[in-house]
Formats: structure tokens, C-alpha cells, sequence
């Protein structure tokens, strides 16, 4: 009989539960942290979601140690964190080595990625000087946007998303790389992972380029995609060369919206 009331007395708890936010959930909603806030409903700032804010001075981010990354000084979620390492451990335990090779990019570090495709200071994938090869302003966003995302649009931006051992799809087709991705495929969910770019077909017939090496924290990036699709705009993606081209592409519908479907709700 305890057990039985109990279990009710959670139920209704539960089924009363706050639907208006006190004052604390309000706070965090606008610092962006979770706490408190049940994470379906979980809000940030639009700053926030664009990236324009330094990690190193956010409070719900956490400095990566080394020994999870291919170098020093990447930052990411900490609740995203700790998830990463109860992974990071079982993959260990299973002979599998994860490396985080790229974490949270902000608005200004993916503004430098951007510009210096843009103006051809970098060539692009493939070799070439975008700005020579793709006169055409829509054009060549389209081609960087095979392997760069535009600032402010980036999953990056959000502390929830990595990059794992490996760049390049064909290094997960064989040996290690298989042995990696495999696990990532089986596991990596249950800690609260999903690849949002999968690749490209009628089930996914928008957005970047198949990334096997790129994995996302649902529990926060679920609802922050959410979010995006209710108040993210073309027009709000500005203050870079080349981001008139943001509203010729749809970069929010095809781009930041262009996931895999069990990525999403
Ligand atoms: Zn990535």
C-alpha cells in the first residue's frame, strides 16, 4: 500500500508540476541554463542560440579536459559534459577511443571560418578559391556550406554538438573508424546523443553534407531546434560577408532545420 501511495503522490506531483515559471526558472531561462526547468520547455536567449556570447565566461559551460579532446581550451555544456564522459567511460570500457575534436564554436569563431572561405583567404573543400570559382553570392554559399555553417546558424553555437575523432566520413567506413561509428550508431543514444547529419536522401533531403563525426546532446539541442524553427529568422542572420545570401538560401528552414528526424521531436 506505501509503495502503491507513493507512486500516486509522484504522479501527482509530477502532473502538478509549475506550468507557470517562478522567478528561478525565469533566470535561468534567460542565462540559458536548464536548471530547474523541465527540458522540454527549456528557452534561451536568441543571442544565445545565434552564438554571440564567449563560453569561457558562460556559466553553464565547462572547460574540456585534454584527456577527452584532441587539444586544450574547447568548452562545452556542462550538463552536455557530463553526459559525454559517462559515454566517453562505457566506450572506453568497450575498446573504443571517442575524441573530441571540435566543441562549442562561437558567432566570432565561425565568423573567421566564414570569411576566410568567403574571400577565398582559405580555399574551400575540393581545392578552390571561392570567391574566383563562385562569383555568383548564392552560389558560393551553397558550396561552403557543404562543410562550413553560416554564422549565427551553427549547432555549434548551442554548447551541445562535437566532433568526433575524424573529419571525414571514409574514415568510418573501415577499422578503427568502423569500430568508432559503430559503437555511436548502438550506443551514443543512450546517453543522449544523436547524429543530426545523416545522409542525404528522401529522408533527408535538406541541409549539410552527411557527418558521421558530428553528434548532438538532444536532452538540450532538441529543444533549442525547437526553438529555432518558432523564432529563428533569415533576417536575424547578419554581420558577416556574403549573409545577404542567408535569406536567398533559407538558411534557417533548410540548414538549421535540416536534420535527421529522430534528432528532432
Ligand atoms: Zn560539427
Amino acid at each position: 500500500m506505501r509503495i502503491l501511495f507513493a507512486s500516486v503522490a509522484t504522479s501527482f506531483l509530477l502532473a502538478c508540476s509549475p506550468t507557470q515559471p517562478t522567478d528561478q526558472q525565469s533566470e535561468a531561462a534567460a542565462s540559458g541554463s536548464e536548471t530547474e526547468q523541465p527540458q522540454d520547455t527549456l528557452t534561451v536567449p536568441l543571442t544565445y542560440l545565434m552564438g554571440q556570447f564567449e563560453p569561457g565566461e558562460h556559466p553553464d559551460f565547462t572547460v574540456i579536459d585534454t584527456k577527452y579532446a584532441s587539444r586544450a581550451g574547447m568548452y562545452l555544456r556542462t550538463d552536455a559534459y557530463e553526459d559525454f564522459r559517462r559515454m566517453w567511460e562505457a566506450a572506453q570500457a568497450d575498446g573504443v577511443n571517442l575524441v573530441i575534436r571540435s566543441a562549442t564554436r562561437n558567432f566570432n569563431s565561425q565568423k573567421g571560418i566564414w570569411e576566410a572561405k568567403w574571400t577565398g583567404q582559405r580555399r574551400i573543400e575540393g581545392g578552390q578559391d571561392a570567391s574566383v570559382a563562385f562569383p555568383d553570392p548564392a552560389t558560393r554559399a551553397r558550396m561552403i556550406l557543404k562543410f562550413s555553417s553560416m554564422p549565427g546558424s551553427s549547432r555549434h553555437h548551442w554548447g551541445t554538438d562535437i566532433d568526433l575523432n575524424n573529419l571525414t566520413n571514409e574514415y568510418f567506413d573501415e577499422g578503427e573508424g568502423k569500430k568508432v561509428y559503430d559503437w555511436l550508431t548502438a550506443h551514443a543514444a543512450e546517453y543522449g546523443f544523436c547524429q543530426p547529419y545523416t545522409e542525404k536522401g528522401p529522408e533527408r533531403p535538406n541541409g549539410y553534407n552527411e557527418e558521421r563525426w558530428h553528434w548532438s546532446y538532444m536532452p538540450v539541442s532538441r529543444p533549442l531546434t525547437a526553438q529555432a524553427e518558432r523564432e529563428l529568422k533569415d533576417s536575424m542572420i547578419t554581420g558577416f560577408q556574403g549573409s545577404e545570401t542567408a535569406k536567398m538560401i533559407g538558411i534557417v528552414e533548410n540548414y538549421v532545420l535540416g536534420i535527421n528526424d529522430a534528432c528532432r521531436d
